[in-house]
């Protein structure tokens, strides 16, 4: 199990992640640049949510999000369960 991240290591991370979807949309194909695109708007309302004291709840259920999901996919809005769902 790996440790707790600080909201400031998360916050790093879903900015890098940010500025390479980013790169996407000046590089990728129109497939990639529509995948960026979703991913965008998941990552700018993760930072939200970070700021806002939200991050790592589930947007649906609202139970905490394990951490390993969170290092795998920063800007998640849904908990493994959820995930499924949606
Ligand atoms: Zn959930």
């Amino acid at each position: 199990m790996s440790a707790k991240k600080s909201d400031s290591d998360r916050k790093n991370h879903l900015q890098a992640r940010y500025e390479h979807k980013i790169k996407i949309l000046d590089e990728g194909g129109e497939q990639a640049i529509s995948h960026s695109i979703k991913d965008i708007r998941r990552i700018t309302a993760a930072l939200k949510r970070l700021e806002e004291g939200q991050y790592g709840l589930c947007c649906n259920c609202g139970v905490p999000i394990a951490e390993g999901r969170l290092d795998a996919i920063p800007e998640t809005p849904f908990c493994t369960d959820c995930a499924k769902q949606h």
